[in-house]
């Protein structure tokens, strides 16, 4: 594995900042200095830091991580939340518009019992989903369920005279002022001809399916790793290792002065 992104770099010889041939080992050989952008770091603990992003990319846990390459949890779980962060960063500075056919709908992060919209939410983080079919997911971690809040996201984050399709929840009921809105009647049928919101329901369950083997997650947290899930599903069709070098490793070292 270690060889495997080392060679795709060109580690030592070509600038994982600026992307150019020109490394020479400086003094006390433990650092390089590229000729170009003059920036200086150790090829070490640049290494590890890839190591530690395709266990990342792989989805394996810090826990796991940690144990496969000799690391303190802490460390490998602190950087794995550094690159969350890079990640949310990246993924709120793409200022998507969603249109088209749309689905829209709540859930529940945490907590074990299953409370009504609204109720029994205390220790719950609730996420607010805007998806396009065939196309881009955009999540947030919402403080309530109010007409206010989902429609607030809804302007920014939509174009006016999209086709809205949603359940019955009341919170929903102006969508109308944004374009078409349909709503699906559970008790009638679960899919009504192109009434439903398999995309973002799908897109749910698959998030949840990937929290639930982090053995609980710092409600505080969930932004990050509803970030996380976000980026994932909206590059699935990209090259995502490339992308996360570049955003955790490319971008963090050029904005912090990191060596
Ligand atoms: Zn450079």
């Amino acid at each position: 594995m270690k060889k495997e992104l080392s060679d795709m770099y060109f580690l030592g010889r070509k600038c994982i900042i600026c992307n150019r041939y020109g490394l020479y080992k400086l003094k006390n050989r433990r650092r390089v200095k590229c000729k170009h952008c003059k920036k200086y770091y150790s090829l070490k603990r640049l290494r590890r830091d890839l190591d530690i992003l395709y266990y990342f990319y792989l989805e394996v846990s810090a826990r796991k991580t940690a144990k496969e390459m000799e690391l303190d949890y802490g460390v490998v779980h602190r950087r794995f939340m550094e690159f969350r962060k890079l990640i949310a960063n990246y993924c709120n500075e793409q200022a998507i518009r969603l249109n088209g056919k749309i689905e829209l709908d709540e859930t529940y992060f945490g907590g074990k019992r299953k409370g009504k919209r609204g109720r029994g939410s205390k220790n719950k983080a609730i996420a607010f989903g805007i998806l396009e079919r065939k196309g881009k997911v955009y999540t947030v971690i919402i403080e309530n369920v109010s007409a206010e809040t989902l429609m607030r996201e809804i302007q920014n984050k939509t174009r006016k005279g999209s086709v809205f399709y949603t359940d019955g929840f009341k919170s929903y009921a102006s969508l109308r002022q944004y374009g078409k809105h349909d709503t699906i009647d559970y008790d009638y049928s679960y899919v009504k001809g192109k009434t439903h919101i398999n995309g973002i329901e799908g897109f749910w369950s698959y998030s949840k399916e990937r929290f639930h083997k982090y053995h609980g997650i710092n409600k505080k947290n969930y932004p990050l790793y509803l970030k996380e899930m976000e980026f994932r599903f909206n590059n699935r069709k990209e090259n995502v290792l490339k992308l996360l070098v570049d955003i955790c490793i490319r971008r963090r070292r050029i904005s912090a002065k990191l060596h």
